[in-house]
């Protein structure tokens, strides 16, 4: 966990995303060409075209990912302290759904649908990647690349990289991180995560104290062999 924090800070964003074994997964769909399509009829012309399923602007899921990708992290972090650190069958389960989930996700949207609308961990990339880290490229200062930071591509025959963008997202952190920080900088949603994120880390630190009246326990490392904690209480 600290590593991914470390990654994130100099790193950036960009790598990590290009690293992630969900991220990847989620993306099977599009290589297989798996992706769910719609059937369009068009109104004057008569001819059937078959087109990607991406977020709606306007639906539910766009106007609130942020908070529904916040209250994910909260239940992962809960489930892992309660049940996943302490059991090898619960953890089995946790990831294999997590995995489903991720897959499924890649199938039902277009684009990188999971990384930008579900993935818990987007909001921890944003306290700590955003507006940009220590060693991220620069997209946002105009030295534009047609294919930037970790924009979804696709390599050509002859080896060439190539966009894959189906604009599942605008603006995307994955075109210009800088840029997509500056328009969401008045999101009341936003707001939120940035003060949440503050009480989620003391709470998560401070449950182990609550639980054994002491920070060694913490520390020693203790709870990671023990019995269901939430049942010792
Ligand atoms: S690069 Fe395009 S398709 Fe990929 S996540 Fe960004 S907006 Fe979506």
């Amino acid at each position: 966990m600290p590593s991914g924090v470390f990654m994130l800070f100099v790193l950036g964003h960009e790598f990590w995303r290009r690293i992630c074994p969900l991220s990847f997964i989620s993306q099977i769909p599009r290589a297989l060409g798996w992706e769910r399509k719609r059937t369009r009829v068009n109104p004057r012309t008569g001819k059937v075209r078959k087109e990607l399923v991406k977020v709606a602007k306007n639906s539910w899921l766009a106007r609130n990912h942020l908070s529904l990708q916040f209250a994910l992290f909260f239940l992962g972090l809960c489930n892992r302290i309660l049940f996943v650190n302490s059991d090898r069958l619960a953890l089995g389960l946790f990831l294999t759904f997590t995995i489903l989930a991720a897959l499924t996700v890649g199938f039902l949207y277009g684009g990188k649908s999971w990384c930008q609308y579900i993935c818990p961990m987007a909001p921890v990339q944003k306290i700590y990647a955003q507006p940009r880290a220590l060693l991220n490229s620069t997209a946002h200062k105009g030295d534009r690349q047609p294919i930037t930071q970790s924009m979804c591509r696709t390599v050509s025959p002859d080896g060439k990289e190539l966009s894959a963008c189906v604009a599942c997202q605008s603006p995307c952190i994955d075109i210009d991180a800088e840029k997509s920080y500056w328009d969401e900088i008045d999101n009341p949603q936003q707001q939120m995560l940035y003060y949440g994120y503050v009480g989620i880390t003391i709470g998560y630190f401070f449950y182990y104290y609550l639980y054994a009246g002491a920070w060694d326990y913490y520390l020693s490392g203790a709870w990671a062999h023990e019995e269901n904690p939430i049942l010792l209480f």
